[in-house]
């Protein structure tokens, strides 16, 4: 999450700003969103903290066409990602923030991370990594359904229904 520092964790540079803004973000309420950047390599990132207290959410959406692959979805730091149809958990990493992704991006993204793991797998166990990046490109071509559901232990994490 949130590092406080007064200089860059690129560069070490202490030509940096540091903006701090009180948003009133859709469905998840007053939240800071924080911003840094080092004026000299032009390193960037940004964090949302939401302020407001939520209860546990459990969110699902079935991707089942193409209207669906627009749709936003908005995970936080604690959010566990369920892919019910290949079987698959995603948990938050250490190092995780709030993350607004399409689902099709997301979909995308999972297959990319497969593709990038298969090689530390053999057997059976890499034919079945395999079978869940054909499976997700299935779905990216609207032949197969997924369905997406997102736990949340704080309630930050939702779907945006553009
Ligand atoms: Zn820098």
């Amino acid at each position: 999450m949130i590092i406080l520092t007064d200089s860059c964790p690129i560069c070490n540079s202490k030509n940096i700003d540091i903006n701090n803004i009180e948003y009133d973000l859709p469905k998840i309420g007053k939240s800071i969103l924080y911003v840094f950047k080092c004026n000299d390599c032009n390193y960037k990132s940004s964090e949302i903290i939401p302020l407001t207290e939520k209860d546990p959410v459990r969110i699902e959406i079935k991707v089942d066409n193409k209207d669906k692959f627009k749709k936003i979805i908005l995970r936080s730091p604690y959010a566990i990602i369920n892919l019910k149809e290949i079987e698959m958990d995603i948990y938050p990493g250490i190092d995780s923030k709030f993350e607004i992704k399409a689902v099709d991006d997301f979909i995308n993204s999972v297959k990319d991370k497969l593709e990038e793991i298969k090689i530390l797998y053999h057997g059976e166990e890499y034919n079945k990594v395999i079978e869940k990046i054909k499976y997700l490109e299935e779905v990216l071509e609207n032949k197969k359904e997924l369905t997406i559901i997102i736990d949340d232990e704080k309630g930050y994490s939702t779907i945006y229904n553009y």
